[in-house]
Order: C-alpha cells, then sequence, then structure tokens
C-alpha cells in the first residue's frame, strides 16, 4: 500500500489524510506544533495516525507520496531532507484533484483573491447551480472529495504556496487578479520567482479552457509576453481600448461582451461592492460565469444580493457623522491604496503593524490629498512616521486597539471617515488580520 504523509494539521493538511485513509493509502500526519481539537476529533474518528509538536523523520522519508501544507516553506530543514530524496511533493489540492468531479474555476492573485472567490460562487449558487468552495478560503478541497460532495463547479482561491506543489491540476477556468511584491521572504527575495508562482495557474489548460486576465496590471502586462498561455485568453481592464471583454464606461457601468453571449450592463449602484479595486473583481467574475452561461437577469441578481466576507472595506457603524470601516485585511501597500483611493470623505487612516518591507511613497499622492490624521497602531512605528512626517496635518501614535480607537475617535469629525487599512501584517499586536478586525470592531461598537 502506497504511503501518504500530510505534513501540516491545518484546515487542507485534515482533509488531505482523511481523503488519503478514505482512498486506501497507509495515511500518516505530522505537525511541528499543536493540532486544533477540531482536527484532533476528526483524525481520531477517521482512524488516521497523527502526532503533533514534532516531526518523527524516519516515517516521513519513507513516505511515497508527501502533502505539504501551504505554511510550510522550502527552507524548512525537513522539506530540503525530502527534496533530497527525490520524494513527490505535493499540494493539497494537487492530491485531491485527480479525485474531484466537476469543473474547476481558480482565482489567484496578489489582491482580491477571496472577494472574486465569494462573489463567483455567489453568482453561480444564486442562479441555482450547485458550486462549493475550496482553497485558502477556508474549506479543503480533499475534504469535500472524500465526502463525495459532487457540486457543478469548485470555485479555488489559490495561493502561490498552493500553486507551488501543482503539477498536473487543470483549471478549466483560471483568474489572475493582479501581481504586486507579497511574501517575498519565501521566493528567495525575488519577484520574479513569486510572479512565475501566480502563472502556474494556467498550467495544463487548453484552448477550451479560460484565461481571464486584467491588462490594467502592470506587472501582468510587463510579464505576459514569456509566459506560455494555451487557453482561450481574454482580458478586463477599465479601458475598452485595452481590447477589454469587460470594461468600464465613464459613468461607471460594467460592461462585459463576450461573444455569443448577451451583453451585461450594470450600474455601480446595482451592486453591493463599491470601489475601484471591487470593479475589477466583480469584472473577472461576471467573465467567468458568463462564460458558464449565465444570464444577464441572473448575474444582476447575484450582484445586487452578494455579501462580501468581513474584514474587506467593511462599514461598521456611522457613529456622529463619522463612517467607521474596517479594512483589516489590507496587509500590503497595494490593497491599502485601493482602500484609500475607494474614499470620498477626508480619511483618519490607521496603519502599521508588522512591516512586510512596504515602500509607502507609492501612496503619498492619495495620502497627502486625502488623509488628514494618521493613526499608527504598531509596536514599531518608525517606517511610517519616516514616511509620511510632514505630509500629513497630524500623526499619533498608538500601541492597543483601545487607545487607537480613542484617539480616531478625538480627531474624527462628522463627515469624515475613520479607516482601518493597516499596509502591514498584524501579528506585532495580534494574532491575525481577523483578530485585528474583530477588535476593532468591538472597540468601535462600545463608543
Ligand atoms: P486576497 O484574498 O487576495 O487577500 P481580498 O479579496 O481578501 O484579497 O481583499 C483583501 C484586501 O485587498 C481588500 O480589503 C482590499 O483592500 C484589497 N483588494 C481587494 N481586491 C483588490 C484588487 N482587485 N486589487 C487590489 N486590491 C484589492
Amino acid at each position: 500500500m502506497a504511503k501518504v504523509v500530510v505534513l501540516g494539521g491545518g484546515e487542507s493538511g485534515v482533509g488531505a489524510a482523511v481523503l488519503a485513509k478514505t482512498k486506501g493509502f497507509e495515511t500518516f500526519l505530522s505537525d511541528s506544533g499543536n493540532l486544533k481539537e477540531q482536527y484532533i476529533k476528526e483524525l481520531q474518528e477517521a482512524g488516521i495516525e497523527f502526532e503533533q509538536g514534532g516531526h518523527t523523520e524516519e516515517k516521513i522519508l519513507d513516505a511515497d507520496i508527501v502533502v505539504k501544507s501551504p505554511g510550510i516553506p522550502e527552507k524548512a530543514p525537513l522539506i530540503k531532507k525530502l527534496r533530497g530524496l527525490d520524494k513527490k511533493i505535493i499540494s493539497e489540492i494537487e492530491f485531491a484533484y485527480p479525485y474531484s468531479k466537476g469543473k474547476h474555476i481558480c482565482i489567484t492573485g496578489a489582491n482580491g483573491k477571496t472577494t472574486t472567490t465569494l462573489l463567483v460562487h455567489h453568482l453561480l449558487t444564486s442562479a441555482g447551480k450547485k458550486a462549493e468552495l475550496a482553497g485558502n478560503v477556508g474549506f479543503s478541497l480533499a475534504r469535500q472529495v472524500a465526502q463525495d460532495v459532487q457540486p457543478d463547479y469548485y470555485v479555488i482561491e489559490l495561493s502561490s504556496f498552493q500553486l507551488d506543489g501543482m503539477y498536473d491540476f487543470k483549471a478549466d477556468t483560471a483568474i489572475l487578479t493582479n501581481i504586486t511584491p507579497d511574501h517575498l521572504d519565501r521566493y528567495e527575495y525575488k519577484f520574479e520567482n513569486y510572479i512565475r508562482s501566480k502563472y502556474r495557474i494556467l498550467q495544463n489548460q487548453t484552448k477550451a479552457d479560460l484565461f481571464i486576465g486584467n491588462a490594467d496590471d502592470p506587472v501582468c502586462g510587463e510579464w505576459r509576453p514569456q509566459m506560455k498561455v494555451t487557453a482561450t485568453e481574454v482580458v478586463v481592464s477599465r479601458d475598452k481600448a485595452k481590447c477589454a471583454i469587460s470594461y468600464e464606461t465613464p459613468e461607471g457601468h460594467l460592461i462585459v461582451e463576450m461573444p455569443g453571449k448577451e451583453r451585461l450592463d450594470v450600474a455601480q449602484d446595482e451592486m453591493t461592492i463599491h470601489g475601484k479595486h471591487n470593479m475589477y473583481n466583480a469584472m473577472q467574475a461576471c467573465v467567468a460565469v458568463l462564460n458558464e452561461g449565465l444570464s444577464v437577469a441572473e448575474i444582476k441578481k447575484g450582484l445586487s444580493t452578494f455579501k462580501n466576507a468581513a474584514h474587506r472595506l467593511e462599514l461598521v457603524r456611522t457613529l456622529n457623522g463619522v463612517e467607521w470601516i474596517n479594512d483589516s485585511k489590507a496587509t500590503n501597500v497595494d490593497s491599502a491604496w485601493y482602500a484609500l483611493d475607494a474614499q470620498t470623505k477626508p480619511i483618519v487612516w490607521i496603519a502599521g503593524g508588522t512591516d512586510k518591507g512596504n515602500d509607502y511613497s507609492t501612496l503619498m499622492p492619495l495620502v497627502e490629498k486625502k488623509v488628514k490624521a494618521l493613526v499608527c497602531m504598531g509596536v514599531d512605528n518608525s517606517k511610517l512616521l519616516a514616511a509620511y512626517t510632514g505630509h500629513i496635518p497630524t500623526i499619533v501614535e498608538t500601541r492597543s486597539i483601545e487607545d487607537c480607537v480613542a484617539q480616531c475617535n478625538k480627531l474624527a469629525e462628522a463627515g469624515d471617515v475613520v479607516l482601518l487599512s493597516p499596509c502591514c501584517a498584524s501579528f506585532d499586536l495580534f494574532t491575525s488580520y481577523i483578530n485585528r478586525g474583530n477588535l476593532f470592531r468591538q472597540e468601535v461598537e462600545k463608543l
């Protein structure tokens, strides 16, 4: 019996172990940290052997197939050893793929993945199609396959780390939202490696498959000529002149014109999501579902009922004429750019946290135009202070969510917006961006 070793016991790892066991593999899961209670229970119930708090090397090196969780970096000593032995190391999605039915609509990119994934899924399900979510968005593809969930569609959010462990997988529809530098610590600090990783979403595609790109993204534009695209390729753009299949009119209408399909024309106020960035997400999602035969009426209904995930430009409350917005998910400069850009009122901006090598200069034109006060929230705010002192009228430093919200409350006046869009990871003061966003919401609700 072939041996499958699963490294990492989170959502994807446990799902992979359950599938491996179901398919008759000798299965062992190993995690160097502690497993969550719910996963321990699931593994025990499925009769899967596992360990936590360390790796038993001889057992792992004996594997025929290693399913590696995306969080484990290539430079981990164990992975290096496995590579030295020429072991097959794949990701959970790759492992599940041969057993999974239905079409696979896959989304990757630096920003906008979750929103686009959820939107495609919502458009399909609100039109009565059977669709399931998988990948980074929080549900293991492997577990669903093991449970014999057989939808018409799997809508899968793929991180570059997942893509790195994918070889035979093929996306029926591939969406690449955009590429900006991120996670470079995992790519030998070479942007090119990260870009190539993102483009793996196109591997194995044929002419019968669809690739939806973004003609306005400068990095995608620069790299596209070097990438092999065998799928039918279409692009979205805010500018029709770029041969875009989907574009925006000067009045802000989203248009999709696909050969052989109904023409979609939807006004911004018919959609629940706003901002330039969401226009891109909506354009790519609409192209994907029009391609699947959804009608214009079905798409419009979906766009008007979509509720995005929390922590993404989420309006927490309006108090005394001040809007409080939680964009805790904006963990890099590019996403904060879109959040600032989307605001039409003077901004009290909360930024800071664990800096990932940020270059704050790209935000300067927007900051100078729109930000009236910066409330830094981080253990080390020196980079933000260096970048913006003299460019924003008021800057204050805080080191806790309570102090931060209190300072914002003092600074904001009716007609302003308080925007948490931190540009940074959250790990200096919080356990995750979700924890940061939830605490922000709680504090704001107390006011
Ligand atoms: P991801 O899953 O790629 O991290 P999300 O959809 O969760 O992306 O959005 C995270 C943040 O990124 C949002 O809060 C928003 O500020 C920004 N964002 C969303 N879509 C885009 C886009 N298409 N381009 C740039 N930034 C975006």
